[in-house]
């Protein structure tokens, strides 16, 4: 374990820094150039993120759930224009307020195949699009829904950062349900993500970090590095901030739907389960059914 590491990646080398507006719960993300993003806060636990180019006040937002937020934000930011709406599947905490923002906003909107009404264009698996002037691939990750997309905007520059907007596939130290497809699909689309850059940071659509952490820690209690990022996370959160976004390095030590693979967690899979798992795909379909009923 490195703890430098854990720190830097996270804390410091990234530059998070919470600015609060009108809503405590909104923060703001500062990047380094000419992008900020922000965590709009909706429902219990979602994260509508918007991406703001400050050059040209074009604003993109993903998986708007609820219009408010979003309404609001453009209420308190005249200056600012929604230009595009980005939705990662047809649940509707991502696609509830896309009918009121588009009657109000008529920003373009980019949603996968299925289910989406008032859709502009139909997103598919490596095409590459236009996000507020960065260039954005698109990903198939079924799963959590057969529809499920990822948008992955690598770094502009030296200076610049890749993000990833992986909707209810990734979450800080867990996965979404398996919900329509199989486990094989979900398993396999976590692969796909693991080929991202270490130091894609990780925008998933909900605050969930805590919880992930605690069944995280029971799986694998001896690292130590889970430990730490639980403790600091229940700090942010007692200060009403947000958690996200991570990191894929830090996902890659403290995710355990990540870390098939590791003998400590295959060993407590088995454990859990009674038998032994013959590969990493077994392990993964045992510990999502045991994080099911945790
Ligand atoms: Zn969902």
């Amino acid at each position: 374990m490195n703890q430098n590491i854990y720190n830097s990646s996270i804390w410091q080398n990234n530059k998070i820094s919470y600015q609060n507006k009108v809503n405590p719960l909104i923060k703001t993300y500062e990047t380094k150039l000419m992008f900020e993003i922000e965590a709009l806060a909706a429902f219990k636990d979602n994260y509508i993120w918007l991406i703001k180019n400050i050059e040209t006040h074009q604003c993109v937002v993903i998986d708007p759930g609820d219009a408010l937020p979003v309404l609001h934000w453009l209420e308190q930011h005249t200056n600012w224009q929604l230009v595009d709406i980005l939705i990662t599947h047809h649940h509707a905490d991502h696609i509830g307020g896309i009918n009121s923002l588009k009657v109000q906003t008529n920003a373009l909107i980019s949603a996968p195949d299925n289910f989406i009404i008032h859709k502009d264009r139909t997103l598919k698996h490596n095409q590459f699009i236009n996000i507020a002037g960065k260039n954005t691939q698109v990903i198939a990750v079924p799963g959590h829904t057969l529809d499920h997309l990822a948008f992955f905007c690598p770094a502009n520059s030296i200076q610049d950062q890749n993000w990833l907007f992986c909707g209810d596939t990734l979450f800080a130290a867990g996965c979404g349900r398996v919900c329509e497809g199989s486990m094989e699909q979900m398993y396999h689309s976590l692969q796909l993500l693991l080929n991202l850059p270490d130091n894609t940071l990780i925008f998933a659509a909900h605050e969930y970090t805590v919880s992930n952490l605690n069944f995280a820690s029971i799986v694998e209690p001896d690292n130590q590095l889970i430990q730490q990022r639980l403790n600091d996370s229940i700090k942010l959160r007692k200060q009403q901030k947000n958690t996200l976004p991570s990191t894929l390095y830090l996902e890659k030590q403290t995710n355990p739907f990540l870390r098939c693979h590791s003998p400590a967690i295959k060993a407590a899979a088995e454990k859990h389960v009674g038998h032994s798992l013959s590969s990493a795909l077994a392990v993964f379909n045992t510990i999502r059914e045991w994080k099911n009923n945790f």
